[in-house]
């Protein structure tokens, strides 16, 4: 899969590429990151790609010409090009999913005070990363990269990503590792006895325990089965 970023600012990608999972994956050849700076497209002779906006106000829009022109020069037919902008659709974890199933995203990242809305008729989808307002999406757009990066195959296993928050609807249970008692908290029993089953049924009840406390409309709007309606029975009459 490739990923590119259209940004003003190339610079704030060099940590991202050359970190941890993301490396790995661009080395392994499985993804490619190309990032392009969107004022090298301006026609400008000053350089510039915003400029006031019409009918006052403000801060400074960005320009049709530069961003459109750097779409242009980017897409090919099998891209999805997405704006980062806080009005678009909000990522979720299922969007991250459909995404990794992409040939091509362009992550198109505005500043200032955002995009010319005649730009909006060159993208195929408006993405936001919450219900706040960012400097630029730089951020946002590593965020989407991100998410996106370790569920496309061979990133990380599939085992690690199956279980994660979100994936099956539920927030993941919780995590031990060494010591097995640390200032007087010990590891639940069950994740030593090597019982399987035992584990795997502890796990989703402390799942169920979790979302019903933390996100409650997630079991809201769940379809349970018959072991999580029995599970969930269980932690109500034990809380
Ligand atoms: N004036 C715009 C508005 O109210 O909708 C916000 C502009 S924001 C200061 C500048 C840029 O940051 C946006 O064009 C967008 O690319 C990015 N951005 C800010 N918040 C974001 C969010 N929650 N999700 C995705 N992108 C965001």
């Amino acid at each position: 899969m490739k990923i590119s970023i259209l940004t003003l600012f190339p610079e704030m990608f060099t940590g991202f590429v050359e970190t941890s999972i993301i490396k790995k994956a661009i080395l392994k050849e499985i993804i490619e990151i190309e990032v392009v700076d969107m004022r090298s497209f301006t026609e400008d002779k000053h350089n510039r790609v915003d400029d006031y906006p019409y009918g006052g106000g403000a801060g400074l829009v960005l320009m049709c010409q530069p961003v459109v022109d750097a779409i242009k020069a980017t897409r090919t037919e099998d891209s999805l090009v997405v704006m980062m902008t806080p009005q678009g659709k909000t990522l979720k974890q299922s969007v991250s999913y459909d995404l990794a199933k992409e040939k091509h995203i362009i992550l198109l990242c505005g500043h200032y005070e955002g995009f010319d809305e005649r730009i909006r008729s060159y993208v195929d989808m408006e993405l936001s990363i919450g219900d706040y307002v960012l400097t630029g999406g730089e951020v946002a757009s590593m965020v989407v990269a991100d998410s996106v990066i370790r569920l496309v195959d061979g990133v990380i296993t599939q085992e690690s990503h199956e279980d994660d928050s979100f994936s099956n609807g539920l927030l993941e249970y919780p995590h031990y590792t060494r010591p097995r008692e640390y200032e007087g908290m010990e590891v639940p029993d069950v994740l030593v006895s090597g019982h399987h089953e035992n584990v795997r049924n502890y796990r989703l009840k402390e799942s169920l325990r979790k979302t019903q406390k933390m996100r409650p409309e997630l079991i809201e709007s769940r379809d349970l089965t018959p072991l999580e309606i029995k599970l969930l029975a269980e932690i109500n009459s034990e809380e």
